[in-house]
């Protein structure tokens, strides 16, 4: 059995406070005196009856894990920890994702809120030696006028490497806001050369994943499993060459499928949908990236062949170099080979 820790990859889906640790979460609550529910600190949060779990328990947990981040030496911490992690999983490129709207009130404001998080992924990618790049989400709770705001400010960050606004994305209640209105904030993003990277067909169906490509245009789509349910949807998916940010942990944590092996990578891969796997908020589903690899492999099937070509997929679809690609690829070779 190959070590899937090792397997170089990319890890492209990946939110910001949902990255958090359980013993970080436990310690910051403590120093700011807050008590958590009890949910969050047992290490697995979400595992409830099928029937009760759900967005609005995860959302719950969420707000109260964010209520302890207000400041920027908690936002450094965040982001060197979450890079420190991925880089014991195998990740050679982290994308992380986050909001800067939440943190802005207690560091002076959203541009500061994401100058820190840009600062502090260069940090932690000259300390462990992978690429942390950021994406900048906006929120379907809020006005579509923000994310313009966000857009913008996204725009003036962009690039390609380590401490970089990679990509422009759409987080939050899939079931909330009209997608179309957030198009005028994807082309500003997409005008400033920034991948479009929506949440879509996680928590709705192959309509909404429609509705998400027709408006928004992704290069990538997070989750996107529900594509599964309508071929032609799901073929559309492939002819337009979206890749798919698939979390199994999360879509069963969710309440989306009842367990793992429900989860359709199998139909998404074989329609030849480029996917690469994510842990989305390991704070939450209690998993982190190799994880989501287990999963494909140990639930779903997956040879190692298989799982080394879900690597690929991550690297391809990532916003890395191609220098930085093709090492990470070649990795992925050496992986395989006999030993
Ligand atoms: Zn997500």
């Amino acid at each position: 059995m190959r070590d899937l820790a090792l397997l170089p990859k990319a890890h492209l889906h990946l939110h910001f406070t949902g990255s958090m640790r359980v013993s970080t979460l436990a310690e910051l609550a403590d120093a700011a005196g807050v008590r958590l529910p009890a949910a969050l600190l047992d290490g697995d949060p979400l595992r409830v009856p099928a029937n009760e779990r759900g967005w609005f328990r995860f959302q719950r947990l969420y707000d109260a894990a964010r209520s302890v981040v207000r400041s920027e030496e908690t936002m450094r911490r965040i982001v060197a920890e979450a890079a420190a992690d991925d880089a014991a999983e195998g990740s050679g490129r982290l994308e992380i994702q986050v909001d800067p709207t939440s943190y802005a009130p207690y560091v002076g404001g959203l541009t500061p809120a994401l100058e820190i998080v840009l600062d502090a992924a260069r940090r932690a990618s000259a300390a462990t030696g992978i690429e942390v790049a950021v994406i900048v989400a906006s929120s379907r709770m809020r006005h579509p006028l923000e994310a313009r705001t966000l857009a913008r400010l996204a725009a003036r960050h962009a690039g390609t490497g380590p401490g970089e606004v990679v990509g422009f994305g759409l987080s939050n209640d899939e079931r909330r806001g009209e997608t179309a209105e957030f198009a005028p904030a994807f082309a500003i993003a997409r005008r400033a050369g920034l991948a479009s990277v929506p949440h879509g067909g996680e928590l709705l169906g192959p309509a909404h994943v429609e509705d998400v490509l027709g408006h928004l245009r992704p290069d990538r789509l997070g989750h996107g499993v529900r594509s599964a349910e309508d071929p032609r949807v799901l073929d559309r998916v492939v002819s337009e060459g979206v890749a798919l940010e698939v979390c199994p942990a999360s879509n069963v944590s969710l309440g989306v499928y009842p367990e793992a092996n429900h989860v359709p990578l199998r139909t998404l891969v074989e329609a030849g949908a480029t996917v690469a796997l994510g842990a989305d908020d390991p704070l939450l589903f209690g998993s982190r990236l190799v994880h989501q690899y287990e999963t494909a492999r140990d639930v779903l099937g997956f040879s190692d062949a298989d799982v080394a070509e879900l690597a690929r997929g991550s690297i391809n679809a990532s916003r890395a170099s191609g220098g930085t690609k093709q090492t990470l690829l070649a990795g992925v070779d050496a992986w395989l080979a006999p030993a």
